[in-house]
């Protein structure tokens, strides 16, 4: 059972009634009320199964009101050779005592596949088993890869539609191009005139409009949301980090039961928050690396115990960690303060920006956590050195690989390093052919034959022949018409 962060009564709800409604009425992030374990045994168990099998067991110790057959189906289907033809997440060795996981070799080519690949097919079933008659309408406002993440992900699946709105020329070439030659029979994708914050700010006032919501239920619609701070989208992330200790461990590199650490690049916690629960779960992991861009408030809170947001915002070649305010860290806050603190610092948050976490909580954090944060200088240049030694990455990755590299040079930690991939170089082309050669990259999908010429390496499929694709979706439309194109929709 879960209860909210924010819920001094604790109240109970089951699995499926979480996944449905994503975020709890008092504002709070849904929680476990007692973390399951997995003991050594088990874990050298998992190491002879497929990715699907280790979801499954994983997920049926979460979600207890579904079966591991309906699980093990899901994961199948999520997971599947078609969607993920290089195997689910691939653990590389590109260094001694350094891996990469690599979790974008999925539809969209980025590590959101990989919890946006099962959490509708469990959304869908959450409906049919809390007695929902309704098909859930998915909103999303995007700046672009969560948008054709979320696309793929519910594409095709039963009792869930989907509309995705974007700004007109507030994301990239690939990106538009990607959302644009979306199929399946339940989808639709829009662009408003305008910035992210206007798409975004359209999607809340729908979330909040009683009169549009009557009409839609009338119509046989309840509004849902795909964010990141669902359960559902949380728990699958959990299940690679055990598959990254087996595949360890089945190729003799380490030995049941030793210890290793993990490196995360960040922004809104909820990759390196799954790390942490595996570790709660009884996972070997001894430190978990928080690696950050030039948006460094979690380096700064890990170190100080002083989180505030007041600060320059700025872009950078890592733009799904260009964040400020990252929401599943209240789950963190939750598990080391309690329910009192967690409100306490939330409110802060909200009023304030800032907050202040007591001496223990600070101690708590950083015996599992270490902070660093590389800038685009330190990021290219780790991401050129890795290059030149022979493996790829993304500037993502780079940010964690260069964060890897200050923790090592600190501590001179010889447990074996797990660096999570985040997305296919190409995801990121033009900033990856610059950060190895120094030249400006073409404009858009010419940037991706340019660096499959550079460096060999094939172009991810999702993202081959992009503009030869049919273009399904070119609506652009104001702000302002954003409810009358749900309606249309519906
Ligand atoms: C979303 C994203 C991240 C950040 O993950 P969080 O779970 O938000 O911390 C990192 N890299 C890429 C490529 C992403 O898309």
């Amino acid at each position: 059972m879960f209860f909210s962060t924010r819920d001094s009564e604790k109240k109970l709800y089951k699995a499926s009634q979480v996944i449905k409604q994503g975020l709890a009425e008092d504002g709070g992030l849904f929680v476990p009320d007692s973390i399951p374990t997995v003991t050594l045994d088990e874990i050298a168990e998992l190491a002879n199964r497929s990715y699907p099998e280790k979801a499954a067991r994983i997920l049926s110790l979460y979600l207890s009101d579904y079966t591991y057959e309906e699980l093990l189906e899901d994961a199948m289907n999520a997971y599947c050779a078609a969607s993920f033809p290089d195997g689910a997440a691939p653990l590389k060795k590109i260094k001694d005592n350094t891996y990469s996981l690599e979790l974008w070799r999925g539809p969209t080519a980025a590590f959101k596949d990989m919890a946006l690949q099962i959490m509708p097919r469990l959304l869908s079933r959450a409906l049919t088993k809390t007695g929902e008659e309704n098909t859930a309408l998915i909103l999303v406002a995007t700046s672009g890869d969560t948008g054709k993440a979320a696309l793929e992900g519910h594409k095709d699946v039963d009792k869930v539609k989907i509309m995705v709105f974007y700004p007109v020329d507030g994301v990239s070439k690939v990106q538009k191009l990607q959302m644009a030659t979306q199929t399946g029979s339940n989808v639709n994708v829009c662009a408003i005139n305008g910035n992210f914050d206007d798409a975004q700010t359209g999607v809340k006032k729908i979330f909040s409009n009683t009169e549009a919501k009557a009409k839609l239920l009338e119509n046989g619609y309840i509004l849902s949301s795909a964010n990141s701070i669902n359960w559902g989208r949380l728990a699958p992330q959990i299940v690679y980090y055990f598959h990254a200790y087996c595949e360890l461990l089945k190729n003799g590199e380490i030995t049941l039961g030793e210890k290793i650490n993990v490196c995360v690049p960040t922004g809104n916690f909820g990759n390196i928050f799954a790390a942490y629960l595996a570790k709660l779960m009884g996972l070997p992991i001894d430190k978990m690396v928080c690696a950050s861009n030039s948006n460094n408030v979690l380096t700064d809170f890990i170190e100080t115990g002083v989180y505030d947001r007041n600060r320059k915002f700025h872009l950078t070649m890592s733009p799904s960690m260009d964040i400020l305010i990252s929401s599943n860290l209240e789950r963190l806050l939750y598990f080391t303060a309690g329910t009192e603190a967690t409100k306490a610092y939330m409110s802060a948050l909200s009023a304030d920006g800032r907050y202040e976490v007591s001496e223990d909580v600070k101690k708590a954090i950083s015996e599992n956590f270490v902070g660093y944060c590389a800038d685009e200088d330190e990021t290219a240049t780790a991401l050129r050195n890795y290059y030149n030694n022979g493996y790829l990455a993304d500037t993502h990755t780079s940010v964690a690989l260069s964060c890897a590299e200050k923790y090592l040079r600190d501590t001179n930690d010889t447990k074996k390093m797990v660096v999570v991939s985040t997305a296919s170089p190409y995801k990121f082309a033009a900033d990856v052919y610059k950060s190895i050669n120094g030249n400006e990259a073409a404009e858009g999908t010419g940037a991706l034959d340019q660096l499959e010429a550079l460096t060999g390496m094939e172009i991810s499929y999702p993202l081959k022949d992009l503009d030869k694709r049919t273009v399904n979706f070119n609506t652009v439309i104001d702000a302002d018409d954003m409810l009358e194109e749900v309606y249309k929709f519906m």
